[in-house]
Formats: structure tokens, C-alpha cells, sequence
């Protein structure tokens, strides 16, 4: 089936959004000094990234509450502004999207977040045969959520990628989690879950995938996420390592894959190392 559209996600509308458009190449000197910017920041003089929420269509208004009584959006604001300032500030959006999928825009420097990306996980799962958790719902929405402001962060920083600005961005979604500690950790796993299950339930729509769209397959995406939890932390993720999940070959590396991928995001926000583990972490 392929995602189609302006990079949008096909996929039974279970998937992301490519960069729609060029990135604007913006000067920007990067401040480390401010952390003020909080979660609730519309009216602050000082918000960098703002949470703003669209009425919902009809059919997404369950979604919609689910996503307010979480606080999804504001929370993943807090852990974005804790590292990086954004300006010009950018606003993030959360919308009914009709399937579209979520998105950055640069032209508007909004990040598009979708109400009935909650109601195509719960179809994601019910296609497959598998329960799903509110934990791993709302985890799922932190992903994108961390995803399309990691495009704002390539965007307003004019940040140079090296290599795929989507695998880039899937870096910053597992870095803003690993950093929360063990509920991170948590976190992670139902993502890759959550991808490793669309590319098995959703399988021979993806066949066609790989032309239309930038992003990295499902299967390869659930493979990358793991890679990460594992090689943040070995010793205690060795249970994700199985043929089907994490190859064992694949997991050796992914150590190094992960420290890696932290510091080349660390660096490119001009952050210490220290500052990519958790604070709330013993001994940091
Ligand atoms: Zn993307």
C-alpha cells in the first residue's frame, strides 16, 4: 500500500509523515542557558514551543479527550524545551487529520500531531490480535509527537543531517525517551512494538514501500528502536534480542550504534553528553 500523498502515511493511516516540504535554511544561534520555556508556555514571553489544540472532527472526539486528560503534547514539549530552545518558536498543532498523518511543516514552522492517530493505533492492534495498554497508546503519540519536533529542531536550528533526516529524527524520539528513565525504557519497547506489529499486520501493503516515502520501513524502524533500548543499556535489555525482533547480530553493535546516535544529537544541540541521560537517574 504504500504511503502516498506528500510523504504522508498510508498504512491504514497507522504511520508518519515526511518533512513535506524543503527545509528552510534558517541562521540560528543556539542558547543553551534557558530552560523556562515549560510545558504550558502559550502566553509565556519566552515559549519556544507552544502546544495549541484544534477542535476535533466528530468521530475523534474520544481521541481528542484522550489526548488532553494525558497531557501528551504538553509533556513532550517539556521534555523537548529542557534541551533546546527554539526560536523563532514553533507551535504545535494537534488536529484532526483525516488519515493524513502527522507532520512538520516549515513554511508555518507548526508540528501537525493527529487526534485519529489514536483510533488508527487501536485498529493497528485489534487488526493484529493484540491488546493494547492506555501507557502504550500514549506511548505511541509521545513517539510522534518527539518525531515531527525532532523536524522543527532540524529545521529552526538549520541542524546538518548526516545521512536520512527521518532515521535522524527517529533518533531524537528515542533519545527524548531513553531520558526518561525506566518509564522511557517502558515507553520504547511500545513503540518498537508498535512498529514491529504494523509491519507483520500490515505487511503486504508495505511491499510497495521505499519510493514514495523517506522513512525507513516499519520492520526497520521497530529493529532501530530496539537497537537503541538495547544499547543504551545492555545488561538489562538483553530479553529484546530474538530472530524476530532484535537480530543478535544486529544487537552487538548496537552500543555503539546508540552512543553514536545520542552524541550526534547532543552535539548538534550543543549540549554536554552528561545532559542525554535522565536526571533523575543516580548519579547525574
Ligand atoms: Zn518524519
Amino acid at each position: 500500500m504504500g504511503r502516498s500523498g506528500n510523504g504522508c502515511a498510508g498504512r491504514r493511516g497507522w504511520g508518519r509523515t515526511a518533512l513535506r516540504s524543503a527545509t528552510l535554511p534558517l541562521a540560528l544561534v543556539l542558547t543553551t542557558a534557558c530552560q523556562t520555556n515549560a510545558a504550558d508556555g502559550p502566553g509565556t514571553a519566552e515559549a519556544s514551543l507552544t502546544v495549541r489544540y484544534d477542535r476535533p472532527s466528530g468521530p475523534d472526539a474520544d481521541d481528542a479527550a484522550f489526548v488532553r486528560e494525558r497531557r501528551l503534547p504538553e509533556e513532550a514539549v517539556r521534555h523537548v524545551t529542557a534541551l533546546v530552545r527554539l526560536d523563532p518558536p514553533v507551535v504545535m498543532t494537534v488536529r484532526s487529520c483525516g488519515g493524513e498523518g502527522p507532520a512538520y511543516d516549515p513554511r508555518t514552522r507548526e508540528v501537525e500531531i493527529c487526534y485519529d492517530e489514536i483510533s488508527e493505533t487501536r485498529r493497528l492492534y485489534q487488526d493484529g490480535g493484540q491488546g493494547l495498554s492506555d501507557d502504550a497508546l500514549s506511548a505511541v503519540l509521545l513517539e510522534s509527537l518527539f518525531h515531527e519536533s525532532a523536524h522543527a529542531v532540524i529545521d529552526v536550528l538549520d541542524l546538518a543531517v548526516r545521512g536520512k533526516e527521518e532515521d535522524f529524527a527517529d533518533q531524537f524520539a528515542a533519545l527524548m525517551l531513553l531520558r526518561q528513565g525506566a518509564e522511557g525504557e517502558e515507553r520504547l519497547l511500545d513503540v518498537a512494538e508498535t512498529w514491529r506489529l504494523s509491519a507483520i499486520t500490515y505487511e503486504n501493503e508495505n511491499e510497495d514501500d521505499g519510493q514514495a516515502d523517506e522513512h525507513s520501513t516499519d520492520h526497520q524502524r521497530a529493529v532501530a528502536y530496539l537497537c537503541y533500548l538495547y544499547g543504551a543499556a545492555p545488561a538489562h535489555h538483553a530479553d529484546v534480542i530474538g530472530t524476530d525482533t532484535l537480530p543478535a547480530d544486529r544487537a552487538r553493535g548496537c552500543a555503539r550504534e546508540w552512543r553514536r546516535a545520542r552524541a550526534a544529537w547532543m552535539n548538534a544541540l550543543g549540549r554536554p553528553a552528561e545532559d542525554a541521560v535522565s536526571a533523575r537517574r543516580p548519579g547525574r
